[in-house]
């Protein structure tokens, strides 16, 4: 079978993370099983889409690394792939639908659908609209053309019951007492999602639907569409939707949920890919890291878990420091030097390169988010003018400090070679010589040089900072004092 999925959001929000959930686990399929990716844009809610999510979508899957194969902007031969453009083809469907006997004009105000609803809640009956308020039939063309309002809705045969297998939920059955006749042409002649929705799924030969477990429920009105389309229904896949730690359901009261405030809080996207693969499916065998090409080997939809599965950040934020933990020491400096170099507000100079190319493995150790680069590595490449203030009248201004600054300045003066272990050495002794402790000693010195009590280890920021610059902060926080 030739495989086609899609990824459908709704341009009316900026990519959330469990949506990013949705199209990974689509594009792992697709790649999974050779077939065709697809992104369309779901944009019929005219009040609410926007440009600027529609903007936001695409750059962050495109950032995740889900490249589509067909879609918005990148056509193919379904058009532009945005629902917006294609109302006339969802109105030609309703009214084939009419035609066929599968829907009908439907003229229930809302006022008569509250009568009916409770009427049969009181009665004991279930409340799904059957039909029954509308006019009879020989009577609808006069309604028309006396201007009454009416919208399309499509007729769910009754009794009956939609049965479908989910991939991820198994069996699922429901009886057509709980389905209300619903609407797929408005009276403005908008169509609703479901008719927009099942229209192009079939028109674009989808062959598997995954997507949220909040879209379940309209699943049996897009088999039922689809089966009155002629069509043969897809497979359906209800992903379970993503908690907080708490068990609720995930919202922005447990922190951020947008993809951007991701990217910018400095989480790279194979690690938010892995961590997002890992919410709902297992690697097996206690694997947790995973490139996207490694997942698409593995990826097994079936093996997908039903239970929901809760979205920690600082799991993600555990993941994304063994990714740059994992980074050879060049691959780091590419990817955070612009950081860095912003942070400056200049570009490093050749030497400088090389002195952060020294430093990143130990940098590397002690991050978890990117921006956190440039606060450690800042030292090597500025004066120090703005000493982090309580640094200084913590430690610098402390008593001791003074005769720390001077012993660890003649300790150094002479040192050679200038090594990291020559200057633990040294400072070592200056320790002995001073009846200093390692905290009273070294921290006068590593605000001395680096402006703040919060650096990578002392002896090899000295070392990379060079001897001549070590010698000239120190003698400069000696004076200041
Ligand atoms: N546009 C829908 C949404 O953003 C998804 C539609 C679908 O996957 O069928 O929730």
């Amino acid at each position: 079978m030739n495989v086609r999925v899609r990824f459908a959001p709704s341009p009316t929000g900026y990519l959330h993370v469990g949506a990013a959930r949705t199209a990974l686990y689509n594009y792992l399929f697709a790649r999974a099983n050779g077939g065709t990716f697809i992104l369309r844009s779901d944009d019929t809610d005219k009040e609410r889409s926007t440009d600027e999510f529609q903007d936001d979508i695409l750059a962050h899957m495109r950032w995740l690394g889900l490249q589509w194969d067909e879609g918005v902007e990148k056509g193919g031969e379904h058009g532009t792939y945005r629902q917006s453009d294609r109302y006339d083809r969802y109105r030609e469907v309703a009214h084939d639908l009419i035609e066929n006997g599968s829907a009908y004009y439907s003229f229930a105000t809302p006022e008569q659908l509250e009568g009916f609803k409770a009427a049969a809640r009181e009665g004991g009956r279930s409340p799904a609209y059957d039909g029954s308020l509308e006019p009879d039939p020989q009577d609808v063309a006069s309604r028309i053309m006396e201007g009454a309002k009416v919208a399309v809705r499509f007729k769910v045969p009754r009794p009956g019951e939609t049965r479908f297998t989910d991939v991820v939920r198994d069996e699922m059955v429901f009886d057509h007492k709980q389905v209300d006749d619903f609407i797929i042409l408005r009276s403005d002649a908008t169509p609703t999602y479901h008719l927009a929705s099942t229209v192009d799924d079939v028109d674009y030969g989808i062959t598997h639907v995954i997507r949220g477990e909040d879209l379940l429920s309209s699943t049996p009105k897009h088999i039922l569409l689809t089966q009155a389309m002629g069509a043969e229904p897809a497979t359906y896949a209800h992903l379970s939707l993503l908690m907080g730690p708490d068990g609720k359901k995930l919202s922005k009261r447990h922190g951020d949920t947008s993809m951007s405030a991701y990217r910018e809080a400095g989480f790279l996207p194979e690690a938010v890919d892995n961590y997002l693969a890992l919410l709902g499916w297992s690697l097996g065998d206690d694997v947790e890291i995973a490139s996207l090409d490694e997942m698409i080997d593995k990826f097994d939809l079936s093996a997908v878990s039903k239970n929901p599965a809760v979205f920690d950040p600082r799991k993600l934020e555990w993941l994304n420091g063994v990714y740059i933990r994992e980074m050879t020491d060049e691959v780091f400096v590419e990817r955070t030097r612009s950081l860095v170099e912003d942070d400056l507000g200049r570009s490093l100079s050749g030497a400088e390169q090389v002195q952060f190319l020294e430093i990143a493995p130990l940098v590397k150790e002690r991050t978890k988010l990117l921006p956190e680069v440039a606060d450690q590595v800042r030292f090597l490449f500025t004066d120090i003018e703005g000493y982090d203030e309580t640094s200084w009248s913590k430690v610098i201004e402390a008593p001791e400090a003074m005769v720390a600054l001077d012993a660890a300045a003649s300790a150094l003066t002479e040192l050679d070679p200038w090594t990291t272990e020559s200057i633990e050495t040294a400072l070592r002794g200056m320790l002995e010589v001073t009846g200093l402790n390692a905290r009273k000693g070294f921290q006068p010195v590593r605000v001395a040089i680096s402006g703040s009590t919060v650096s990578p280890p002392l002896f090899e920021s000295l070392k990379i900072l060079g001897k001549s610059e070590t010698l000239a902060r120190l003698t400069k926080a000696r004076t200041l004092l």
